[in-house]
């Protein structure tokens, strides 16, 4: 169409001239969205904030990022770092995390082929499914979820396709899946698997041996990995973290997410990325340039910084956090809450059985209304709500203060109330 004084020419259309029928059944929205809603998780901490409640909902530090990693930042804009870097990723931010990736899981990656710099993970997860699936396509998906997996594979046109993940009996247990399940989920309509590891919501670290039946289920099937590490250095009891990448024959069909996030404390520089084989790679970089451009350039620069900081950075994170587990947990038994023990991540999944409410929904509205404490329910985690309303997840990345305070008010809950 021709545009001259910025109006378009050639033929008009106007609403009149097109057939009624027309007009009235066409929907401005796209029929994607309708099968999906706003994040759960989101919206709790913009209900924490109206009812003055403690947010122990999304999983945002409320303490501060590094000293340095600030520093480094400030330094950046103002050493004018302030136009894009390069659609897939400034220099030293690549190389750092190809360093760091050979460092911490001996993956050796080429940072000009086979890296993408993203707007945090939750782009790089979105773009790389744009980039690999087709209408009709499915991607596995452990359950329970993070929220955002199902929307971004029906955004990407793929069907979300649920393995479930069983709550351990005892309290000490393991989150388990059935292999024989997860084996029916593969066949030709599979093109991906969605693996989180630390997870989200349920705090399991999926040990070696799990992570080798994924592989040769996707070996046998030709499924690509999509393995999202954001919580890579928050581990707790000894248990050890395994790149799926770093599995034989994984490395050729692995997409592995990860960002500063988690790990620095500064969820709103939005700062993530993909490594991945340099076919998929080029994929997913078209797929991000035409989405975003490129993540925040000095943010960027800080991070190669953050990647930078010396192996005690990493194991005071997870002692920290590990101190914070073991606040949390047991005001939770002690307020009458069945917790699922977490091997890593900074979640905690609780069942709520023994409050008789009739359901997560109607339990965490009256918890974030009448005892000032936000949590997430369950159901947000599931495809089917039914089979997530009894259970509530409770972030703990929160200072000793909030943890203290929400702990003081769910005190007030009653069993049976
Ligand atoms: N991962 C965090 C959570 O599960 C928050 C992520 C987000 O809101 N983007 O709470």
């Amino acid at each position: 169409m021709e545009v001259r004084d910025g109006k378009a020419c050639g033929d008009p259309v106007t609403l009149t001239s097109m057939p009624e029928i027309l007009t009235q059944s066409k929907s401005f929205l796209s029929s994607k969205v309708a099968h999906f809603t706003e994040s759960v998780i989101r919206e709790m901490t913009r209900q924490a904030m109206q009812y003055g409640a403690v947010n122990l909902a999304q999983g945002f530090p409320d303490f501060p990022a590094p000293r340095e990693i600030k520093e480094a930042a400030q330094e950046a804009i103002a050493g004018d770092i302030n136009q894009y870097a390069i659609t897939w990723g400034a220099k030293n931010l690549r190389d750092a995390i190809a360093r760091q990736m050979q460092e911490w899981q001996g993956i050796t990656v080429d940072p000009e082929r086979e890296l993408t710099v993203c707007c945090g993970s939750t782009e790089a997860i979105v773009s790389t499914l744009l980039a690999v699936c087709n209408a009709g396509d499915e991607v596995i998906i452990f359950e329970p979820f993070y929220e955002n997996y199902g929307p971004d594979s029906i955004i990407s046109g793929a069907r979300p396709r649920f393995v479930k993940l069983r709550p351990p009996e005892a309290p000490e247990g393991e989150w388990t899946f059935d292999s024989r399940e997860l084996r029916s989920a593969f066949h030709n309509n599979a093109k991906a698997i969605v693996v989180n590891t630390p997870n989200n919501p349920t705090g399991k670290v999926f040990t070696r041996a799990e992570l080798e039946l994924i592989r040769d289920l996707c070996v046998e099937f030709n499924v690509l990995a999509i393995t999202d590490e954001i919580y890579e250095h928050i581990l707790y009891d000894g248990t050890k973290h395994v790149s799926i990448a770093s599995l034989d024959g994984m490395r050729e069909r692995t997409v592995t997410i990860n960002g500063m996030s988690k790990t620095y404390a500064v969820t709103g520089w939005r700062v993530g990325w993909t490594v991945a084989p340099p076919e998929i790679t080029n994929a997913i970089r078209k797929v991000h340039d035409f989405l975003t451009v490129g993540a925040p350039a000095p943010l960027q620069e800080a991070g190669a910084t953050a990647l930078s900081l010396p192996p005690s950075y990493y194991q005071q994170l997870a002692e920290g956090y590990r101190r914070r587990r073991d606040r949390l947990v047991p005001a939770l038994i002690k307020a009458g809450f069945r917790c699922f023990r977490p091997r890593g991540a900074y979640y905690v999944m609780t069942d709520i059985t023994g409050f008789g409410f009739p359901d997560d929904v109607a339990f965490t509205q009256y918890l974030v209304k009448e005892i000032g404490v936000a949590a997430v329910p369950g159901s947000s985690f599931y495809n089917d709500p039914r089979d997530g309303a009894q259970q509530v997840r409770f972030a703990f990345c929160k200072r000793d203060e909030t943890l203290d305070e929400a702990a003081r008010r769910l005190g007030g809950l009653r069993h049976g109330s």
